[in-house]
């Protein structure tokens, strides 16, 4: 049964290289009808909190990440906190030192640290060598009549290489020599990291462990305790970092790297999961827009890339721009209706005009939060500015005046007011005529009649502009105290 599991520590927020983690966990999972567990690793109970828990589960559960078995949900390998399953470390730590794997360790920091110079001094790698490998019984019931504190160390094989197979980075081999006796539970009890996941990968009985580049090295001593203990070897899959566009590791200095934070600038869940799969896999298509189903459907770990994905956050708003788009119309009104009503700008969140706004508006941005921007821009009038700026100087120049003469009589006379009552194809018609009576088509025509019906240069479908404009007029939609 395929089993993976997402790890996080529990000291921060869910950035974009551990959601992608949990994705290629989920993916996996999923594409394979096994489980996906969520486990927290609060063993640094310095650095963790109960805060950055919540807020963690609450990005996976937005992102749609929903996991099989962990917090809040349960399950039959529980509990799935590592504060809350020391006596299962201890029970393990335990049996390899009744199996002789491990044994007690009774040196003081201070004598660790000699042993680390006298290395140092006869240029050896600062391995543990103490005596404590091969003490005597005795002088080991000495030490704990004493009341002496000691540590667990596990008895690593002094030559030799240990190899796995990386689902992702292939063979990856390690030698021996050079690694110690590491501890494994420190002098008051408290189990090492390596040790805590390796006992909870086992019992959980994780089939795949998928995670960070950086946890390579760590699956050099979680192997040997794997075999230590004879559980099973479960597969390993290593991906690759996260790099900045400048190829260094993405981190805060090059903007948002938090779920949230996407969140809140009003990236939608469908484009980050879009986003974060490709950041180290692609189909082997030019196809770039997945829904979560289709990466169910297509993904697969030996596609993952063991190079480094750079994270290009114009990308990542393109690909939102592209699932905006992708909302059914229906549901897209009702998200920018509810947006314009609360921001002020209109006085319902529902009917015509929000739908003709939506469509109108919709293909000119990428985000959700751009549209009050947006449609604020539309609706407001600045003629003065506009004619005044660099661009709009040649239009002034191009007999504007007498452009405007026929317009203000196509006002007046009611001709524009009724073509615009008819909609888009009194719209056209009239502005074919406008163009027949000024001698005037294209370009010059359609520059300077936007920027005097719409006080701008440049805008979404002038058409369509112009009679939002004109029903925002005339409906009293729009809230007279906005703007
Ligand atoms: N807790 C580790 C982290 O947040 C993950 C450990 C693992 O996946 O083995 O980076």
């Amino acid at each position: 049964e395929v089993r993976v599991r997402f790890a996080p520590s529990p000291t921060g927020n869910l950035h974009v290289g551990g959601a992608r983690t949990a994705l290629f966990n989920y993916l996996f999972a999923r594409s394979k009808g096994g489980k996906f567990v969520l486990r927290i690793e609060d063993t640094d109970l310095d650095r963790s909190t109960k805060k950055s828990e919540e807020a963690m589960l609450n990005e996976l559960s937005w992102l749609g990440l929903n996991w099989d078995e962990g917090p809040s949900v349960g399950g039959d390998y529980g509990p799935y906190r590592q504060s809350e399953r020391n006596s299962l470390y201890k029970e393990y730590a335990e049996k390899l030192l009744e199996s002789g794997v491990v044994y007690r360790c009774f040196c003081s920091n201070e004598e660790l640290e000699q042993m680390k110079e006298r290395a140092k001094q006869m240029q050896l790698p600062p391995v543990y060598m103490g005596k404590w490998s091969t003490a005597s019984d005795e002088e080991m019931q000495q030490e704990l009549a004493k009341g002496t504190p000691y540590t667990y160390r596990f008895r690593v094989p002094k030559e030799g290489n240990l190899k796995i197979t990386d689902l992702i980075r292939g063979e990856v081999s390690w030698s021996l020599d050079t690694l110690g006796d590491f501890v494994i539970m420190r002098s008051n009890g408290q189990p090492v990291y390596n040790f805590c996941v390796t006992v909870d990968d086992a019992t959980m009985r994780i089939s795949h462990v998928i995670r960070a580049e950086e946890h390579l090295p760590n699956t050099l001593r979680q192997t040997l305790i794997y075999k230590a203990l004879g559980f099973p070897m479960p597969s390993f899959a290593h991906v690759s970092l996260i790099l900045a566009p400048d190829r260094s590791k993405l981190s805060k200095r090059h903007g948002a790297t938090s779920i949230g934070q996407f969140r809140e600038m009003g990236y939608l869940p469908q484009a980050m999961v879009n986003y974060l799969a490709l950041l180290g896999w692609g189909d082997g298509t030019e196809n770039e827009f997945f829904t979560i189903d289709q990466l169910v459907e297509k993904f697969s770990i030996s596609r993952v890339n063991k190079s480094g994905a750079i994270f290009d956050s114009t990308k990542l708003r393109w690909l939102n721009g592209q699932h905006l788009r992708a909302i059914p119309s229906k549901e897209l009104y009702k998200i920018f209706g509810d947006r314009w009503k609360c921001s002020g700008i209109l006085l319902e969140s529902d009917g015509t005009f929000v739908e003709d706004a939506t469509e109108l508006l919709k293909d000119g941005i990428d985000l959700v939060t751009e549209a009050d921007t947006a449609l604020s821009n539309l609706l407001s009038y600045p003629l003065y500015s506009t004619l005044s700026s660099e661009e709009g100087k040649p239009i002034v120049e191009d007999r504007l005046s007498e452009i405007a003469a026929s317009l203000i009589s196509a006002y007046d006379s009611g001709n524009l007011h009724s073509a615009l009552e008819e909609g888009h194809t009194g719209w056209k018609k009239w502005v074919k005529d406008f163009g027949n009576l000024l001698k005037r088509k294209g370009k010059s025509l359609f520059m300077p009649l936007r920027v005097l019906l719409t006080g701008k240069l440049h805008g979404p479908d002038m058409g369509g502009s112009i009679l939002m404009i004109y029903k925002a007029g005339i409906l009293g939609v729009v809230n007279p105290e906005s703007g």
